[in-house]
């Protein structure tokens, strides 16, 4: 069923437990990431940033292909479609209109002030439709083709403020992890972790999830953190498969076996990352 994140990242802070936020790209992404999620009875968070919306058609491609998979397959867990980092109030404002149950307002490279004002507005346009508003502090780093971007953390007392101030459901702040996979020891901020787990109401989101091992995931979970976002890790996981598949069958020109051989590929890292729970 589709819902929104609230009740189930509610429950998981309570039980100090994670829940995930696995990113999509297509229709059988977010096949192979309900199905596991569906088998191993737990519930889901499908991202989808602008850049994927883009690729697969829009807003409302997105949410028919997971409004449509959800009830064809006949998944019984608790799904929420969700925007990633989101730009701009338009880009919300289009989520919600194609029936996304959750958006990211990603304000966190404006000042402190404009960021509380552009995420108050996504705040107030989401609560009378039972959508659930995540926004960012501090700044992520990143790693990419261009080499590692240094992110700075938040603080908490920027923090605390920011949540108040804006209402919002969950907050991702920013605690040393970067986007995309990171090889290497991170500096990740435990103790910030634990006084924000311990200061603030709503659930801590992580996002840089990829190349994290479990033992650190774990330990991520265990000082507070209850939602974890992973795209790159699977991204890679499915290309290794994919490569190795057509090395192997380089005659092979059925998309579907293209595609579908990196299958269990996804499956292996949504199951290894719900683990951390057990
Ligand atoms: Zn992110």
């Amino acid at each position: 069923m589709l819902v929104n994140s609230k009740k189930m990242l509610k429950e998981a802070k309570k039980n100090k437990k994670a829940v995930f936020q696995f990113n999509i790209n297509n229709l059988e992404w977010t096949r192979y990431i309900l199905e596991e999620c569906d088998k191993l009875k737990v519930p889901v968070i499908l991202g989808v940033s602008e850049g994927a919306i883009k690729y697969m058609g829009g807003y409302n491609v997105v949410a028919a292909l997971c409004y449509s998979l959800i009830s064809d397959l006949n998944i019984k867990t608790d799904v929420c479609l969700h925007l990633d980092h989101g730009s701009s109030l338009e880009s919300c404002k289009m989520a919600i209109a194609a029936g996304f149950n959750s958006v990211m307002i990603d304000g966190s490279s404006l000042p402190f002030d404009e960021n509380v004002e552009l995420v108050k507005e996504v705040v107030s346009l989401a609560k009378n439709q039972d959508v659930a508003v995540e926004a960012e502090i501090g700044s992520m780093g990143s790693i990419g083709s261009n080499g590692l971007k240094i992110g700075t953390n938040t603080t908490l007392e920027a923090c605390v403020n920011f949540v108040t101030e804006t209402g919002i459901d969950s907050v991702a702040a920013s605690v040393g992890t970067v986007h995309g996979i990171y090889k290497g020891e991170l500096n990740i901020d435990y103790k910030l972790i634990k006084s924000l787990a311990d200061e603030l109401l709503v659930p801590l989101v992580l996002h840089g999830g990829s190349g994290l091992s479990n033992e650190t995931l774990k330990k991520c979970v265990e000082s507070g953190i209850t939602k974890i976002n992973i795209n790159s890790d699977i991204q890679e996981s499915w290309s290794l498969e994919v490569k190795k598949y057509l090395q192997e069958n380089p005659d092979v020109i059925d998309p579907r076996k293209i595609i579908g051989s990196g299958k269990e590929a996804i499956k292996n890292v949504v199951a290894s990352k719900i683990n951390i729970n057990n």
